[in-house]
């Protein structure tokens, strides 16, 4: 027991070095200068370092605010173009054994009915996200399984890919957000052909996540900041990092982020997939909830967003549905690579809303077809494509065709593709015609050879192929 302690407390200096964060943000400098030297570095496309981030993260004067922003537009302009990832949530379950307290689904909280969907009701939510013209979800389960223990969580991933649509329409590709699992568990998982798995630090001060994690399982910080460890040991190199922002102050845990993002690099040769920055948002039976700790106003939000997306440009940042449409537009241009739409947050909830079973409140309630109109009109294009990973380009693979840029070349095409394929079978009218125009448009930007390959892939589609990818 001692050694394994020992084994723990090695890991954890090696992830997360308290005493270098508070260093860091005491020492980073305020000038002017300095901070312009650290934009033009991010406008290089190569990352930041610990020290660079803890510059970032202390702008305060308002042009500066502006540059940073600038910035982050910049880098997410040269990397990720006018591409957005689209998905949906997918909640299993909301049984949990754990005393999270800004969570409704913790286990002492009464005010919520439970549900664990039978494989019947969650083929029924597939079939619903499908038809809406959804090809991602993430599956979303409390940490506590019914009689079958964790196979419930494998079965439920072979059920959402076993449901096909009358166009031929089905969940190309499931990421995973369940709690840490064991290697085992996790090689269990990656037989599962799922994409990324995700989970969220919650937060990286041990005291704070001492105060909100009060029983269970999910108690033990170690066991939770390990898990990409163990995920990465049995193979999945697709992982997602995040913070739930509103628990601890934000410098510190984008300090902390970058700090595992950067044992990660070190350990593997590869750092996480994706990012995702859930702000707390209030949930039933959670008196935190109504009161963050730490609360992130609007304009931090944004600085977080860009920050992010300037230190770690290759990394993609996820957005979901806790925040209003308004803020979401603007983190857009800030460096938002993926968005949910069209989410519930409660498990059975597409087929009917039972609001006493969410987990959280969200913010943008439309339907996915509005969501793709008013991106669409705003300049972006969605996509849905699942080529990379179909195609085993994973964890370093993806990595070092990202870095000297030469992913766009499956990205643009891919996104052009799968687009299509939604505006041919789920668009509104309204839509299909803000969409086409969009596509046109994204297609005329391309180099010569893409827009080649991209109208040869979209014509396929047009004439009646499905899922053609490059
Ligand atoms: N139960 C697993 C776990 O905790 O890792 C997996 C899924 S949990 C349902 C998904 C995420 O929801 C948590 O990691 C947490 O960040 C987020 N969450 C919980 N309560 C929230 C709240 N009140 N507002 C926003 N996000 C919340
Ligand atoms: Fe359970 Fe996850 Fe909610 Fe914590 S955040 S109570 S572990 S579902």
């Amino acid at each position: 027991m001692d050694l394994f302690k020992t084994y723990f407390e090695k890991n954890m200096t090696a992830i997360i070095d308290d005493k270098k964060i508070l260093q860091e943000l005491e020492n980073a400098s305020k000038d002017q200068a300095k901070v312009k030297e650290v934009l033009a570095k991010g406008r290089e496309l190569k990352g930041l370092s610990l020290s660079e981030v803890a510059v970032l993260s202390n702008i305060n004067d308002p042009d500066l605010v502006q540059e940073l922003f600038e910035t982050a537009n910049h880098v997410k302009e040269e990397i990720y173009g006018n591409r957005l990832v689209i998905f949906a949530p997918l909640y299993i379950s909301n049984l949990c054994s754990n005393e999270c307290s800004y969570c409704a689904f913790r286990a002492g909280n009464q005010a919520i009915n439970r549900r664990v969907l039978t494989q019947e009701e969650i083929a029924e939510e597939t079939r619903i996200l499908v038809e809406s013209g959804h090809k991602r979800v993430l599956m979303v389960a409390g940490e506590a399984y019914p009689k079958q223990g964790f196979d419930y969580v494998l079965d439920s991933i072979d059920t959402i890919y076993s449901v096909q649509d009358e166009h031929g329409g089905s969940i190309r590709r499931i990421n995973v957000n369940v709690a840490p699992l064991t290697v085992d568990e996790f090689k269990q998982l990656k037989d599962k052909k799922i994409g990324t798995y995700q989970i969220f630090q919650e937060t990286y001060h041990r005291e704070v996540y001492s105060k909100v994690h009060l029983r269970g399982k999910k108690a033990d910080f170690d066991w939770r900041v390990t898990a990409i460890d163990r995920a990465m040991e049995a193979g999945i190199d697709d992982c997602g990092v995040g913070v739930l922002f509103g628990l601890a102050e934000w410098k510190y845990e984008i300090l902390a982020l970058m700090q595992h993002i950067y044992y990660l690099e070190d350990k593997f040769g590869v750092g996480p997939h994706t990012i995702s920055v859930p702000r707390m948002e209030f949930a039933t039976g959670s008196d935190i909830s109504e009161h963050p700790p730490a609360e992130v106003s609007d304009e931090d939000f944004l600085k977080i967003v860009a920050i992010l997306r300037i230190a770690v440009p290759y990394t993609g940042i996820i957005m979901s549905t806790r925040e209003g449409p308004q803020l979401r537009g603007r983190t857009l241009d800030l460096g938002v690579s993926q968005i949910s739409a069209g989410s519930r947050t409660n498990p059975g909830g597409y087929a009917v809303d039972h609001e006493d079973m969410s987990q959280f409140s969200l913010g943008d309630h439309r339907s996915l077809d509005e969501v793709i109109r008013d991106i669409a009109q705003k300049g972006y294009i969605p996509s849905f494509c699942t080529g990379c990973y179909r195609l085993g380009r994973t964890g370093e693979d993806f990595m070092d065709l990202a870095k000297p840029g030469l992913i766009k070349q499956h990205c643009g095409p891919n996104a052009a593709s799968s687009f299509m394929e939604f505006l041919r079978d789920y668009a509104s009218p309204e839509t299909k015609k803000v969409g086409m125009e969009a596509m046109e448009k994204f297609i005329s930007e391309m180099s010569l050879k893409d827009a080649d390959t991209s109208r040869k892939m979209v014509d396929k589609v047009m004439h009646g192929k499905n899922d053609i990818y490059i």
